[in-house]
């Protein structure tokens, strides 16, 4: 059970321990104060942990400075947003803000290999408008023997070069607590030029060590990415980690999953999740098309598949795009094949800006449309009109229908001459008036009014036989 306090509601505040002396007065229930310093607003959350089902919500609905009450459903607590009832806050970080409704893209190199690449693409970055990157300094590899990343090497001209470009956020994939500490260290040492978001990458989705320790400090946000093997539900329950270790300025990154079944693609692209992701959790949700297809394959429309799933996460409302790109992919120590080169950057920008714009614009006609069907007519002459043209709607499908049966008994009386059958087949049609005599009943129609309607219609394939198939005995019918 979560109580959420009004926003002016602060963890020192005399309502907090009072709602703390009721909780710890039920038997067996502990109680945790957490505070979220939101994009949109700070919250004040009071989470009573243990047997939460026999504690009544009323208990606190009445306390002064409580805004409401949410009974956790999910198992993921802190991250969940427990059916719509907590809401999504996200955070700012270095000037920038991150929330389910901000929309940031990340280019940059999948490892750093050398300063004049970091160099050119900054500076590429820089003039189409984007300030946040990418830039792989501990690189998991597959192989023991693939370059392994520049380690903390390369830390401080990365930093220095986007304090100089104007790079604000460095998504940075760590493998080892010590690496958060080496990383504090180099960008102090660079007078603070940049900042850092801490990535787990999907092999260390379960690492869940590594994500107490991301989770237990508060200098960096963390980019969590789902583990590529699991569940989303389990990857959810992993990032749930972090949150519970005390940091909740987390994002939630899908990058496909480990399986044939996605082939060609180097991952089952999994973007279908953004909705889900959004709906279930309290977290913005990024993409990252470059792990997920694994290489910039040109579509038959002049886009590549990059762009094209890049495009469906973001039309699906993601928050957050990560992409590789390189000066020289042919060159790129790793992923090459996958990286847009800094040409296509500019494009590529240009693309997604315009895709999230249709997805705002989705969100407003989804909201405008909610409104209409809300207003229900109630007027009676309205009623009237709209009753009257459903009807008149009603009425031109039946006949669409009945002309389109009318077709079908015509090939059917043909197919029988064909082989030499009597048009008319007096099982079939007591066969036809059954099954309709059923189907009227299940709905609740009258016997006598769906006979009467079935003996006009095989009345009326009389005469369209009689006319329209002239090697039919005259005298013969057919119900079809
Ligand atoms: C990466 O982003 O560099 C990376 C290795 O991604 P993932 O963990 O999703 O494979
Ligand atoms: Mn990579």
């Amino acid at each position: 059970m979560i109580i959420v306090m009004k926003p002016t509601i602060r963890p020192s505040d005399e309502e907090v321990a009072t709602v703390a002396a009721v909780a710890t007065r039920q038997p067996s229930i502990k109680v945790e104060v957490r505070h979220i310093e939101g994009a949109t607003r700070s919250l004040t959350e009071i989470y009573l942990l243990g047997e939460t089902a026999p504690v009544r919500a009323e208990l606190f609905e009445g306390l002064p400075g409580v805004e409401r009450v949410v009974r956790i459903r999910e198992r993921y607590r802190a991250i969940g947003r427990h059916e719509g009832r907590a809401e999504a806050v996200g955070f700012d970080y270095n000037g920038l803000q991150f929330t389910q409704d901000t929309f940031h893209i990340f280019a940059g190199l999948c490892a750093v290999d050398n300063r004049a690449n970091i160099e050119a693409t900054f500076k590429a970055l820089q003039s189409v408008g984007i300030h946040t990157t990418r830039a792989g300094a501990y690189k998991p590899r597959t192989s023991p023997y693939d370059f392994q990343g520049e380690g903390s090497a390369c830390l401080p001209y990365v930093f220095e070069l986007a304090g100089k470009y104007g790079v604000r956020v460095v998504a940075m994939e760590v493998t080892a607590s010590q690496h958060i500490d080496e990383i504090r260290t180099a960008l102090k040492a660079s007078g603070n030029a940049t900042g850092v978001m801490l990535q787990i990458g999907t092999r260390n989705a379960q690492n869940f060590e590594l994500l107490k320790a991301v989770g237990s400090q508060n200098d960096f946000p963390v980019l969590f990415k789902r583990g590529m093997g699991i569940t989303l539900e389990e990857s959810l329950n992993a990032c749930e980690y972090v949150a519970a270790s005390g940091n909740h300025r987390i994002i939630f990154g899908l990058r496909g999953m480990k399986t044939n079944l996605g082939d060609p693609h180097r991952n089952f692209v999994d973007f279908s999740h953004v909705p889900v992701v959004r709906r279930m959790t309290r977290l913005p949700v990024c993409v990252d098309p470059s792990h997920s297809v694994g290489k910039k394959a040109d579509g038959s429309d002049g886009l590549s598949d990059i762009h094209h799933v890049s495009a469906q996460g973001v039309v699906a409302g993601a928050n957050m795009v990560l992409v590789d790109v390189h000066p020289h992919p042919a060159l790129a120590l790793c992923d090459g094949p996958q990286a847009l080169s800094l040409e296509e950057l500019q494009h590529f920008a240009e693309d997604l800006r315009m895709v999230r714009e249709t997805y705002v614009r989705r969100v407003e006609l989804a909201s405008k449309a909610k409104a209409r069907q809300r207003i229900v007519p109630t007027e009676p002459n309205e009623v009237l009109q709209l009753a009257r043209a459903s009807i008149d709607n009603l009425d031109r499908r039946l006949i669409t229908l009945l002309q389109h049966r009318g077709e079908l008994m015509k090939t059917v009386a043909a197919a029988k001459v064909q082989v030499g059958k009597p048009v008319r087949d007096v099982a079939r049609e007591e066969a036809i008036f059954e099954s309709r005599r059923l189907w009227a009943k299940e709905l609740g129609l009258d016997r006598a009014f769906v006979d009467g309607i079935f003996e006009a219609i095989v009345e009326y394939s009389r005469g369209l036989q009689s006319t329209d198939a002239p090697t039919a005995e005259p005298t013969l019918t057919s119900a079809g």
